[in-house]
C-alpha cells in the first residue's frame, strides 16, 4: 500500500513518504483553541487526521511516525473567556484542554506523541521574531507590535493563490480595523502584540516590549522544536489555509531558508442539516449534547467519515441513527468471526485499504467494507478484520451488542445435526458440525435441545 493524498500545495495527489534518512514520517495538525468545548465540526478535522495517523502507522509502522499537534492556549478568545469569568487564563485553558482530551478518547482519536501549547513556547516563538527582524522580514510597529512584511516573502501567496484572488475581488486581503493603523501595509499580519490593557497579566517580555505572540508564529515554532524545520505532512481544516497555513509557510521558509512542508492536506467543513453551523441558527452541536440525545460517540466518529473528507459533509441526526445501525452491524458480524487465521483472510479486506489511501477515499472503504459484511462471516480472520477496525478508529466495545440471531441456512443445518445425533450417525453429525463452524456459528448441545452462538475468538 502507498498512501496518495491531495496536496492543497501542488493541486495534486502526492505519495506520503518520510523524507528524511531516519524513516521517521514527521506529522502536524493544527490543534484546537482551548476556551469552550470543541463542536462537531472541529472533530470531523480531528477525526480524518486520526485516520491519517492510523494509515501512516500502518504504512510506515508505529514508531515511524512522529504526531505533533498544537493547543492554542493565549489569544482574544482565550483571554476574553478567563476575563469573562474573571479566572486566571491557564485556569480556564486547563479546564477545556482536558475536557479536549476527554473527546478525543470518547472518539477514539489516537493522541499525538507530542502536544505543544503557545504559552509553553514563548522563547521559541521569540527566538524565530528575532531572526526574522535580523532578516528584513519583519518590523516593529509604533506601538510595540512586531508585524511580518509580506511584500518581503516571494512566495507569499502560493498555497491560497490569495494575490489571484485578490487582483479578481480586490479584497482578499483586508486588515482588521484594530490593527490597520499600525501596518506598513494591509496585508502585513502580527507576529508580536503589544500589551493592552485587556490582555490583563496575560504578556511575557521581548526585545519589542512586553505583549503576546501573535496566532500563526506558535505553529512554526512548535512545528520546528518538535518536528524540525522540514515536515512531511501540514494539515488543518480548510478554514486554515487562509491565512493561517499561508503565514506559516512565510514565517518559517523566511526564518530557516528551507522548505517548510513537503506536503499540506485540508479538510472541508461540516454543515448541519445543510447549513453552515453557527451559533444564530442553533445548530453548533457538541459530544456532550449529542450523547444526551442518546447517541454514542462511535456513531458521530462514524458519521463524521461519512463523506469524502476533501467534500463538505452535511450532518444530521437521520446521519447519527444510520450510523449507530452501521456499527451494531459490524459488532454483530464481528462476534461472528473465529480467531484463526486463514490464507485468503488477508486479502479479503484489502479493497477497503486500497479506498483509504486512494486520497482517504473512505464513502469508498465503507462501501467496500459493507460489501464483505454483507456476504456473512464464513472464512474471514477475526485479526484482518481488526486491522479494518483499527484504520477506521471504531471501538466497537463501547456499543450495546443486541442478540444475534442465527440465518436460517444455520437453523437447518443445526437441525440436520442434531437429527443426526439422535440418530447416532456420529459421522454425519460431526459433519454438519464442521459446516457450522465453517460458517462462524458454534452448536451447544444440551440434554433435551441445543443452542447456537456466534464463534468468538
Ligand atoms: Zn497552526
Amino acid at each position: 500500500m502507498s498512501i496518495r493524498l491531495y496536496d492543497s500545495l501542488t493541486r495534486s495527489l502526492c505519495e506520503l513518504r518520510p523524507a528524511q534518512p531516519d524513516g521517521i514520517f514527521r506529522f502536524y495538525n493544527c490543534g484546537p483553541t482551548v476556551y469552550a468545548p470543541a463542536h462537531i465540526g472541529n472533530f470531523r478535522t480531528f477525526v480524518v487526521n486520526d485516520i491519517i495517523r492510523r494509515l501512516l502507522e500502518l504504512e510506515f509502522g508505529a514508531n515511524k511516525v512522529k504526531h505533533v499537534r498544537n493547543l492554542t492556549d493565549v489569544d482574544d478568545k482565550t483571554i476574553k473567556r478567563a476575563r469573562d469569568e474573571q479566572r486566571p487564563l491557564a485556569d480556564v485553558t486547563q479546564q477545556w484542554t482536558a475536557k479536549f482530551h476527554a473527546d478525543c478518547a470518547s472518539l477514539n482519536c489516537l493522541p499525538p506523541h507530542v502536544e505543544p501549547t503557545a504559552t509553553g513556547h514563548i522563547p521559541e516563538q521569540v527566538d524565530m521574531i528575532a531572526v526574522l527582524m535580523k532578516k528584513g522580514n519583519a518590523y516593529r510597529a509604533a506601538d510595540g507590535s512586531v508585524y511580518f512584511k509580506v511584500n518581503s516573502f516571494e512566495a507569499y501567496g502560493a498555497l491560497s493563490r490569495v494575490k489571484e484572488r485578490e487582483l479578481q475581488t480586490g479584497s482578499a486581503l483586508k486588515a482588521t480595523p484594530a490593527d490597520a493603523d499600525e501596518k506598513e501595509d494591509v496585508s502585513d499580519f502580527a507576529l508580536w502584540k503589544a500589551h493592552k490593557p485587556e490582555d490583563g497579566a496575560n504578556a511575557w517580555d521581548s526585545p519589542w516590549g512586553r505583549g503576546r505572540p501573535g496566532w500563526h508564529i506558535e505553529c512554526s515554532a512548535m512545528s520546528k522544536k518538535h518536528l524540525g524545520e522540514t515536515i512531511d505532512l501540514h494539515t488543518g481544516g480548510v478554514d486554515l489555509l487562509f491565512p493561517h497555513h499561508e503565514n506559516e509557510i512565510a514565517q518559517s521558509q523566511c526564518c530557516n531558508g528551507t522548505p517548510f512542508s513537503h506536503h499540506w492536506y485540508h479538510s472541508e467543513h461540516l454543515l448541519v442539516d445543510g447549513k453552515k453551523m453557527s451559533k444564530s441558527l442553533g445548530n453548533l452541536y457538541t459530544l456532550d449534547e449529542l450523547v444526551a440525545k442518546g447517541f454514542s460517540p462511535m456513531a458521530l466518529r462514524y458519521a463524521l467519515l461519512m463523506g469524502h473528507p476533501r467534500k463538505q459533509l452535511s450532518f444530521s441526526l437521520d446521519s447519527l441513527h444510520a450510523a449507530e445501525s452501521a456499527l451494531k452491524t459490524l459488532r454483530t458480524y464481528r462476534a461472528a468471526l473465529d480467531g484463526r487465521s486463514r490464507a485468503e483472510a488477508t486479502t479479503t479486506f484489502a479493497p477497503i485499504f486500497t479506498a483509504l489511501a486512494d486520497d482517504l477515499n473512505i464513502p469508498g472503504a465503507f462501501g467496500a467494507l459493507f460489501t464483505i459484511v454483507n456476504r456473512g462471516p464464513a472464512g474471514v480472520d477475526l485479526a484482518a478484520f481488526d486491522r479494518v477496525l483499527f484504520a477506521l478508529g471504531f471501538q466497537l466495545a463501547a456499543l450495546d451488542l443486541p442478540p444475534v440471531e442465527a440465518p436460517a441456512a444455520i437453523v437447518t443445518l443445526a437441525a440436520k445435526r442434531w437429527a443426526a445425533k439422535q440418530a447416532k450417525d456420529f459421522a454425519g453429525a460431526d459433519a454438519y458440525r464442521q459446516e457450522l463452524t465453517t460458517a462462524g456459528w458454534n452448536m451447544k448441545d444440551a440434554k433435551d435441545g441445543y443452542s447456537l452462538e456466534p464463534l468468538k475468538p
